[in-house]
This record gives structure tokens, C-alpha cells and sequence, in this order.
């Protein structure tokens, strides 16, 4: 059978059109250049997938680059958190790269645009620059150091290296015109005076390279093809075709920049800086927290690489800004774990069921399938006995024909276990329901051939033995804002969004003894609940869950109430 294409998306058929104009298919080579200045998101998971998924596709090397030219924010922890973050998706860079490495060269190219007379040295303010600046319907005003020559640009600059200027005190800028209508092209600032220790060349260097100065050239430098970016750069463009046209030599190979729209998400905000707010003001427990988009977060959720793989690829890439709505990503990671996730009994909010007909001493051994939906996935033994918690919420003393769970004078199956019938309640003080008091019928054992098995009831409800239960600690996770766009709202900041109910942790919860010999990262499906992982804040008296995502969405019921 012929295999089917997949139709391209613009960013493949841009390079298409380039092989087919010429374009050598071995020249190709892309790059992911994170800036190390906090930890990666599911935004930069989509730009990840984007560049290592069109290596594999053309066979090409995907390096990864650091952007790391502004030493104020950068620390070697970020570096050492991308890399990991990358290989956990599952990919390989071809080389591991540093702006930083460039810095010789950037400066020695510098000094070439002064000799060319293309860079000058400004000795004003930020503010008087900016003044200077102009708007989009207004030309700018030239700065009095523009004509300076040669050989004092050249000089001062060099003094700049040297550190005998202040920060703040002088700039080095691209001599291109201050009526520009970009307003990138009037005269960008190349190199600013920074006096900060750098995580890779120390003291070394006073000066420090901006952005589009850097990226461009180092793209050149790495020899890569196709330079793929967020939308907020196009404008940008046009400044990193005028830097290049500076150093550029015809046999080279000249990389192209070409823009894609970041992904955003529902009911999230997506910005290393703001989700640096959140780690700093503790209103999250770190960047893995596991409500954070943080790649490292969703890790510790319980997220897989594929599931995260698998959204970016379903989500796509865009031309125009847009939002994905996060049930997106719940679906990717429900659909893999319904496939692939054993089956458990966990009950998160326990109440004593008392078997009053079962012997009192007698303990069974009951069989589940590990997973329906897959059949190599064997079966589990599941102790029963007289006294089994069940959760509070699946019993009712009266309740409407809709309720079918548990009700005085009804019956309800246990899963995987008996039919019971609910025949009274003892409460304590306050009225709250201790203990239910329930007969069973012998004969009605799940898997046992018999009539009564066959039998059917209404519902099934989940349980676990007391005596056997293992106590555990349950994290639930709600979103982590109420709003869906928390960051839109140009009159209130963010934070005001924070979700105060996004992490509920229960203490009592119980789950059945073969959890015993989970470990840290373990995939479950507690029954009739959701999916949980293993938290690494387990330990060998006590494990942790995290609900990575509920088995339906509450969330949409709720905001269906409203
Ligand atoms: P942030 O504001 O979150 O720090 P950034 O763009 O400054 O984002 P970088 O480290 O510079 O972060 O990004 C590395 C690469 O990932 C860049 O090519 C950038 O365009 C891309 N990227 C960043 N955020 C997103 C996003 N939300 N969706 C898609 N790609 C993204
Ligand atoms: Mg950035």
C-alpha cells in the first residue's frame, strides 16, 4: 500500500520550495535556541518539536544553541534544566552551542561595521535614545554622536571592552537611518556596557552583544539553513537580513528567518519571566510544581514525552496568533494512559463499610484485569474482607433513581467483587455517617459463572480492603488560573487569576496493597477517578499521588453550572 503524505505545514513547504529552487538537501540544518534564563514550557515543547521533528523528517542536524548574552538573568541551573527537557521529549541535538562562543568573533565583526563605517558609539542616555527614537508616523532625530570617526569610535569602543566605562554610560549602535519606517532599523544598539559575571566566560568580557546582533550571525556561523522563530520577531527580519548582509559572504550558505505563531494555552500563562513570578512569590512549589506549564512541571504530573509530543503535533503550527484550549493536551495524555496505565482501587475520601452477613475472620482473594484495553496486561489479586472503605460520596441514605451508586435498601456491585445491599448507617455526634452497615449476596461473585454473578445491578463502586488498604497522600490539581487568558487583561496583573483551589491534598486517602511496590513516576488508574503518578515525594513509609488528570472533566461541568 502506498503510503499516504501527510500534507506539509508552511514551514515545510517553505522548505520545499527551497530544495526545489536549488536548495542542497545536505545544507540543511536547523537549530533550538533556548535562552537559559528559566526552565522550558509547553510553548518551547511545540518549537522543540517543530525544529528536531524537521531534522528527522530531512535528515538534518538540530543543534542546540544557548542564547545566552545577557548575564543579569542567565545561570548554568537553566542550562542543565533545558537539556534535560529536551531529552526527556525524546530528542538529540547534533551539537551543544553557545552564543557565548561567538563573542570573539561578534566583537571582531563589531569592529569591522565601525571600520565600515556602519557602528558608532553613543555616549547618551537610554532615555535620550529612546526620545530620540521617534514613532511609526514620526521620523527619529539623529544622535549628535552619529558622525563621530573611525578612529574614535574605534577607540571608544575598545574602551567599553576594557571597562572603563560605566554601565549605562555608552552604547555601540548600527548606523542605519533614524527615519527608518521599521523602527527596529533606526539604529539598533549592537553591544551595551555590562558589568555582570557570565556563567560561561566569567569577567571576561564588559560588554555584551544584543540579541539581534547575536542571533543572526550566529546562525550564520552555525551554518543554518532555515533560523525558525516566534511571530513577535518578523518585524525583526528585516534587521537580521541588514546584519547579515554585513559579514555575509556569497559561497556561504545564508540562513533565513521565518516565523511561526507561538503556542499559547487556556487557562495559563506562558512566559519564562511570569512563571519566574510565580516560582518567586511562592505562589507554586518551583518550577516543577506539578500545575506549572513548565515541561519539568508536566513531568512530575505525570505527563509522558509522547502525550506531550503528540499535542504539539496535533495542535500544529500557525501563522497567526491563537489559543489552544488545554483540554488539548488532557486528551493527548487520557488517550495514552487509557491504553497503557494498569488499573487500580484507590479511595481518596474513605468510609467504613461493614459487610455484616461475611465472616468475621475469612479474608479472599479476588482477580482483576490489570487493563481492559490491553490484553497482555494480565490480571492482579485484590484482597476482600468484612471491612472495606468505600468513598464517601458513593452513598446516599436516599437518593433519586438517577443516583446509582450505593443507597439504603439497594444494591450496588463492588468491583471486581460481590453484590451488596446497604441496610442501615451508624453516625457519630454530628450526624456524619460512620460506618454502613451492608449484607452481600454469596453466589454473586464477579467472574464466577454463577446466576447470581450475572446478575444486574445499576451500579459498581470501587472499595478497598481495611485490613489490607496502604494509606497514601493525594495531590488533586486544578488549572492554575480561573482565567482563561490570565495575562490579557491590560488593567490587572496575572497574579490577580491565581486559581486558590488548584491543589487539594488529602492525607487519608487508602489504595490496594499491590501499590505497595510502586515507584516514583508509576502511572495508575485509580478506577472510576482518574489517572495518577507516583510523586517523587514518596518515600518508603508513605507514598504520594498526583492526579494527573481526572477521568472526565469536571472543569467543564463546572463552568457548565455557571
Ligand atoms: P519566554 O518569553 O517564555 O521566555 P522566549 O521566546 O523568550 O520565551 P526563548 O528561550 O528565547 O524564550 O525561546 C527559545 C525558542 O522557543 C525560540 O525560538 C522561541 O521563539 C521559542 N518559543 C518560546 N516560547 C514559545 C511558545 N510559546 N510557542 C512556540 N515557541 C516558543
Ligand atoms: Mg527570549
Amino acid at each position: 500500500m502506498a503510503e499516504e503524505k501527510k500534507s506539509l505545514n508552511f514551514i515545510e513547504q517553505i522548505i520545499e520550495d527551497d530544495l526545489k529552487a536549488g536548495l542542497d538537501p545536505t545544507k540543511l540544518r536547523f537549530r533550538f535556541p533556548p535562552e537559559p534564563n528559566g526552565y522550558l514550557h509547553i510553548g518551547h515543547a511545540s518549537s522543540i518539536c517543530l525544529n528536531f521533528g524537521l531534522g528527522q523528517e530531512y535528515k538534518a542536524p538540530v543543534n542546540l544553541r544557548f542564547d545566552d548574552t545577557n548575564p543579569a538573568k542567565e545561570e548554568q541551573e537553566y542550562v542543565d534544566a533545558i537539556k534535560e527537557d529536551i531529552q526527556w521529549l525524546g530528542f538529540k541535538w547534533a551539537e551543544e552551542l553557545y552564543s557565548s562562543d561567538y563573542f570573539q568573533q561578534l566583537f571582531d565583526w563589531a569592529i569591522l561595521l565601525i571600520e565600515k563605517g556602519k557602528a558608532y558609539v553613543d555616549d547618551q542616555t537610554s532615555a535620550q535614545i529612546a526620545e530620540q527614537k521617534g514613532t511609526p508616523t514620526q521620523d527619529g532625530v539623529n544622535s549628535p554622536f552619529r558622525d563621530r570617526s573611525v578612529e574614535e569610535n574605534l577607540a571608544l569602543f575598545k574602551k567599553m571592552k576594557n571597562g572603563d566605562f560605566e554601565e549605562g554610560s555608552h552604547v555601540l549602535r548600527a548606523k542605519i537611518s533614524m527615519t527608518a519606517k521599521n523602527m527596529l532599523m533606526r539604529d539598533p544598539i549592537i553591544y551595551r556596557v555590562l558589568k555582570k559575571s557570565h556563567h560561561r566566560t566569567g569577567n571576561d568580557w564588559n560588554i555584551y552583544p544584543m540579541y539581534d546582533w547575536t542571533h543572526g550571525e550566529s546562525d550564520y556561523i552555525e551554518k543554518v539553513s532555515h533560523s525558525i522563530c516566534t511571530l513577535e520577531f518578523k518585524h525583526h527580519r528585516e534587521l537580521y537580513d541588514w546584519f547579515l548582509d554585513q559579514v555575509y559572504d556569497k559561497k556561504d550558505l545564508r540562513p533565513k528567518q521565518r516565523e511561526f505563531a507561538r503556542r499559547n494555552l487556556s487557562y495559563t500563562v506562558m512566559s519564562k519571566r511570569k512563571l519566574l513570578q510565580l516560582v518567586e512569590d511562592g505562589l507554586v512549589n518551583g518550577w516543577d510544581d506539578p500545575r506549572m506549564p513548565t515541561i519539568s512541571g508536566l513531568r512530575r504530573r505525570g505527563y509522558t514525552p509522547k502525550s506531550i509530543r503528540d499535542f504539539s503535533e496535533t495542535a500544529g503550527i500557525a501563522k497567526r496568533d491563537n489559543v489552544t484550549d488545554i483540554a488539548l493536551l488532557e486528551f493527548h495524555i487520557k488517550n495514552e494512559l487509557n491504553k497503557t496505565a494498569p488499573r487500580v482501587m484507590a479511595v481518596l475520601n474513605p468510609v467504613k463499610l461493614v459487610i455484616t452477613n461475611y465472616p468475621k475472620n475469612k479474608e479472599e482473594i479476588l482477580f482483576a484485569e490489570n487493563n481492559p484495553e490491553d490484553e497482555n496486561a494480565g490480571t492482579r489479586e485484590i484482597p476482600f474482607s468484612r471491612e472495606i472503605y468505600i468513598e464517601r460520596e458513593d452513598f446516599r441514605e436516599q437518593a433519586n433513581k438517577k443516583f446509582f451508586r450505593l443507597k439504603l435498601d439497594k444494591e450496588v456491585r463492588l468491583k471486581n467483587a460481590y453484590i451488596i445491599k446497604a441496610n442501615s448507617v451508624v453516625k457519630d455526634d454530628n450526624g456524619e455517617i460512620t460506618e454502613i452497615h451492608c449484607t452481600y449476596d454469596e453466589d454473586s461473585k464477579s467472574g464466577s459463572g454463577s446466576e447470581a454473578s450475572k446478575r444486574k445491578v445499576k451500579g459498581t463502586i470501587h472499595w478497598v480492603s481495611i485490613k489490607h488498604a496502604v494509606n497514601a497522600e493525594v495531590r488533586l490539581y486544578d488549572r492554575l488560573f480561573t482565567d482563561e487568558a490570565p495575562d490579557s487583561h491590560k488593567d490587572k496583573d496575572f497574579k490577580e487569576f491565581i486559581n486558590p483551589d488548584s491543589l487539594q491534598i488529602i492525607n487519608n486517602s487508602f489504595v490496594e496493597p499491590s501499590l505497595k511496590t510502586a515507584e516514583i513516576g508509576d502511572r495508575f488508574q485509580f478506577q472510576r477517578l482518574g489517572y495518577f503518578n507516583v510523586d517523587l515525594d514518596s518515600t518508603s513509609d508513605g507514598l504520594v499521588f498526583n492526579r494527573i488528570v481526572p477521568l472526565r472533566d469536571s472543569w467543564a461541568k463546572m463552568e457548565h453550572k455557571k
